[in-house]
C-alpha cells in the first residue's frame, strides 16, 4: 500500500464516522443547536484535563461540578468556566443534580470503584454518563451501569480517548484493510511510575493493579483492532516489593490472550518499571510499531512499518491535536442526536470481562 492509498484511507475513515453520527434520526430532547452542559465528577488529573477539552470542543460546555472539596476546588474550578456556586455539588448533594436544567451529563472521573455508584445515581437523575475507564472494577458492576443507563433512557460511554484519535483510527483501518497481509500477532505495553500514596495502590478503589489502569489500553487495543474477544487468556503477576505498598495490588503483570481467529495477543504493565508504551502489529507480509502509543498531551504518536515493498513511517496526531476534544464532541453529538457512542458501556464490559478472565488465570483473581 502506497501512502496516497493510506491518506484516503484516512479520510474514509473520517467520512463514515460522520456520515454515521449525521445519518441517525435526532430523537433528543436537547436542542442539537446548544451546546450539551456536563457536570465533572471528581475534580482530579484527569478531570482537570477533560474539562479544559471541553472549552475547545464546538458542542459542550462544563456547567456543573461535583467534588469534595466545594470552598476549594470549587471554587477554583467553578471560577475558571463559570459554574455558577448553585451548580457547585458534593457527593452527598449529587442526587440534587436532576432539579438542574442546565446539566445534561455527567463526566466521571472518580477512583475506579466509585464508577458504578455515580453512573447509577446520574442514571436516575436523568443525566447522559460518559464515565472514565475502566469502566468499573467488574463485570457484574459494568452490567448494572449498563442496565441502569437503558432502564433511564440515558447515554452511557466510556472514555477511551484512543477511539476519538485520527492516528489510531487510520492505523486500525489499515490493519483491517489487509495492506499488512494476514494479521499474526499484538504486542503492547504501558508502563509508568506510580506514588505510592495514590488510591491506584488500594484494591478497595482501585479494584486491581496496572491492568485496570494502564494495560487496560493496549488491550482495548487488540480487541478494538481485531474485532474479536479473547477466548483463552494466560497471566503472570510479580511483585518486588516487599516494603507492603503492593499488599493489595500486584506491581507488574504480563499476559498473552488468543483470539478465536488464531491472532494472538501478548501485553504487560507496571506501577514499577520506568519503561515506554508501545503497541507492535505482526502480519504475514508487514508489520506497524506505534510508540508512544498510549499517552495523551504533548506527545506525538509515531509509527514505523512496512506493507510489502512500502515503508508506512509517519506520525499524529495529525488531524487532531488532542484525544480528550475529539471524545468530548463525540459524546456531545451523541446525547444531541441521539446516537449510540462509538465506546458504549458494552466495550468497557467486554474490556472487565477479558481483565477478570487474565486476572483469573494469574490466580490473581479480582472479582
Ligand atoms: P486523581 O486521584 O487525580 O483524581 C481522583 C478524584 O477523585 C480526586 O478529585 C479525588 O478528590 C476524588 N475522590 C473522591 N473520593 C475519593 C476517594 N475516596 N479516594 C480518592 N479520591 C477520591 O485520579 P485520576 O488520575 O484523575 O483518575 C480518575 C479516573 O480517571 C480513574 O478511573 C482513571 O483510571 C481515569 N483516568 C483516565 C485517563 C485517560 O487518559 N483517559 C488518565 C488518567 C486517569
Amino acid at each position: 500500500m502506497d501512502r496516497r492509498r493510506f491518506a484516503q484511507l484516512s479520510a474514509l475513515t473520517l467520512a463514515n464516522m460522520q456520515v454515521r453520527i449525521s445519518g441517525q434520526s435526532p430523537d433528543s430532547s436537547i436542542s442539537p443547536t446548544r451546546r450539551v452542559g456536563i457536570a465533572a465528577v471528581g475534580l482530579g488529573s484527569i478531570a482537570e484535563v477533560f474539562m479544559h477539552a471541553v472549552t475547545a470542543s464546538s458542542n459542550a460546555r462544563i456547567t456543573g461540578l461535583v467534588t469534595g472539596h466545594p470552598a476549594e476546588k470549587g471554587t477554583k474550578f467553578g471560577a475558571l468556566y463559570n459554574v455558577p456556586g448553585n451548580s457547585i455539588y458534593t457527593y452527598e448533594t449529587f442526587d440534587r443534580l436532576k432539579d438542574n436544567p442546565a446539566i445534561d451529563a455527567v463526566y466521571i472521573a472518580l477512583p475506579n470503584s466509585m464508577h458504578c455508584e455515580y453512573t447509577i445515581r446520574a442514571a436516575e437523575a436523568g443525566k447522559h454518563v460518559l464515565c472514565e475507564k475502566p469502566m468499573a472494577i467488574s463485570s457484574a458492576e459494568c452490567r448494572r451501569m449498563i442496565d441502569a443507563c437503558r432502564r433511564a433512557n440515558v447515554k452511557l460511554m466510556i472514555g477511551y480517548r484512543t477511539h476519538y484519535d485520527a492516528t489510531f483510527r487510520k492505523l486500525r483501518e489499515l490493519v483491517r484493510s489487509g495492506a499488512l497481509g494476514e494479521i499474526q500477532a499484538y504486542q503492547g505495553g504501558f508502563y509508568g511510575m506510580r506514588n505510592k500514596q495514590q488510591w491506584r495502590l488500594d484494591r478497595s478503589l482501585a479494584g486491581g493493579g496496572s491492568l485496570l489502569d494502564l494495560g487496560i489500553y493496549p488491550l482495548n487495543t487488540m480487541r478494538w483492532f481485531t474485532g474479536e474477544e479473547p477466548e483463552s487468556c494466560r497471566g503472570l503477576v510479580a511483585t518486588r516489593d516487599k516494603s507492603g505498598a503492593f499488599a493489595s495490588v500486584e506491581q507488574s503483570i504480563d499476559w498473552m490472550v488468543k483470539f478465536p481467529s488464531g491472532i494472538l495477543g501478548s501485553g504487560g504493565s507496571s506501577y514499577a518499571q520506568s519503561g515506554t508504551n508501545f503497541l507492535t502489529i505482526n502480519g504475514t507480509s508487514g508489520h506497524l510499531r506505534l510508540e508512544p502509543a498510549f499517552v495523551y498531551g504533548d506527545a506525538i504518536l509515531k509509527y514505523t512499518g512496512t506493507a510489502g515493498d512500502a515503508d508506512l513511517s509517519g506520525s499524529g496526531p495529525v488531524y487532531d491535536p488532542d484525544q480528550f476534544v475529539s471524545e468530548a464532541t463525540h459524546f456531545a453529538d451523541c446525547v444531541l442526536h441521539n446516537v449510540q457512542p462509538s465506546t458504549p458501556g458494552e466495550e468497557g464490559l467486554a474490556d472487565l470481562l477479558a481483565i477478570e478472565a487474565i486476572y483469573a488465570a494469574a490466580g490473581s483473581p479480582i472479582a
